[in-house]
């Protein structure tokens, strides 16, 4: 198969926020758990209660991550899985008429699981303000007036990059007594961690930081919640979850975040930064008519959503030309990309449909380098050009 499919994994890759490719010590870690420590957990032999040993290991070290008990952690399929079963819990011990507040912004797997879990007239959809960004005060409101069962505010946008203001959030929603949840699938590898663990709740997925996909957790804070349980049908997790645990998974998803921690700091932070607004800067360059979303908002370091020249064609043609060049990026969210449906993240952010229909996100990784940023820049320039001059096909025709 090699070089029939084009390298996705390479440089060129500018769509992190839907997956990342799996890290060369997840990959080992994966191998060497399958190959070793396959056994059930569950089980009673010496072989198995290795595994199980290892399996809590690995939850030891993710609480101390995020500073919290360890008890506190929960292994699920992934952020999706994690999102669901918060709403299912916040249904269940939250008081009848109770309402769950969401943002505008959230990922389907919350707003819908919201949705499913409470009933529509039960959710309270936060809204945002043209960077993308939830205001205290609108939420301050709702908490002193409505009986509020949970709040659930992600910690960073996977479409924009922007980033919520959770901490406060939280804070605030402590005081008054209310469950937060968090969730922070796109902050996690990319971000400090710490703080997080001041959220009653905390979604995460191993595939957005160099893991495996299908292996996640959730992570339930200081207050340990009494009763939590998620799905049912075996003793699982505590009793929490139940489903034989996937430890090969788990130990892939540890080693990545492991890589992501021993790499993170500040100035390394903000070396990435510098390298996102490089290109940022260049691309205003080759492409003048060329907007930012959220441009002066505070953004992750490897998320840019643009809004391609008016005079050019759809999102979509620039996305296959820059495929054609080596560069993978995307329309909008794997989970609405390609589906036609305009997205509900743009349109709380008051983008019109001509608008959404030219917007490109292009998400970088770790491996992404200056130089690639610049070389992407570069591309799409390239690509303006020749649209620009006619962007004809072989056959004559205009392409948009
Ligand atoms: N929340 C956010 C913010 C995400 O970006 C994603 C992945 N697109 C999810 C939840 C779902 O994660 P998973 O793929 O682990 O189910």
């Amino acid at each position: 198969m090699r070089g029939l499919l084009p390298d996705v994994t390479g440089f060129s890759y500018f769509d992190n926020n839907a997956t990342t490719p799996v890290s060369e010590v997840a990959r080992e870690a994966w191998l060497r758990a399958t190959a070793e420590h396959w056994q059930n957990p569950s089980s009673l032999y010496r072989g198995a209660g290795m595994t199980r040993r290892l399996l809590e290991e690995a939850r030891c070290e993710l609480a101390d991550y995020f500073d919290v008990e360890e008890g506190s952690v929960v292994f699920t399929s992934g952020a999706t899985e994690a999102n669901n079963a918060v709403m299912d819990h916040a249904a269940r011990v939250g008081g009848d008429g109770d309402l769950v507040v969401i943002s505008a912004v959230e990922h389907p797997s919350v707003r819908e699981a919201a949705i499913k879990s409470f009933g529509y007239e039960r959710v309270r959809e936060l809204a945002v303000d043209e960077m993308g960004c939830v205001g205290l005060s609108d939420l301050q409101q709702i908490l002193a007036v409505e009986q509020v069962a949970l709040v659930s505010v992600m910690a960073a946008n996977n479409e924009t990059g922007v980033i919520q203001p959770w901490q406060q959030i939280a804070t605030l929603c402590r005081k008054q007594g209310v469950f937060y949840h968090c969730d922070a699938a796109q902050w996690i590898g990319k971000m400090e961690l710490q703080a997080l663990g001041e959220c009653d709740f905390v979604s995460g997925s191993g595939h957005k930081f160099g893991g495996p996909k299908g292996v996640g957790f959730l992570c339930l804070g200081t207050t340990v919640v009494e009763g939590f349980q998620s799905q049912v049908g075996g003793p699982q997790e505590g009793g929490r979850r139940a489903g034989t645990e996937d430890y090969p998974g788990v130990a892939a998803m540890m080693a990545a975040l492991r890589e992501r921690q021993s790499e993170w700091s500040v100035e390394s932070r903000d070396l990435r930064l510098q390298a996102r607004r490089a290109f940022e800067k260049r691309v205003g360059e080759e492409l003048a008519e060329v907007a930012l979303v959220a441009q002066d908002a505070e953004r992750l370091w490897n998320t840019v959503m643009l809004i391609l020249p008016a005079a050019g064609p759809k999102n979509i043609k620039w996305l296959v030309r820059l495929d054609r060049l080596g560069f993978a990026v995307s329309t909008g969210s794997a989970c609405s990309a390609g589906k036609g449906n305009p997205s509900h993240v743009m349109e709380a952010m008051g983008l019109d449909f001509d608008q959404m229909s030219r917007v490109l996100r292009i998400s970088g990784g770790w491996q992404t380098r200056e130089q690639d940023w610049m070389a992407l820049a570069d591309a799409l320039g390239r690509v303006w050009e020749d649209l620009k001059s006619g962007g004809r096909t072989g056959n004559g025709r205009e392409e948009f």
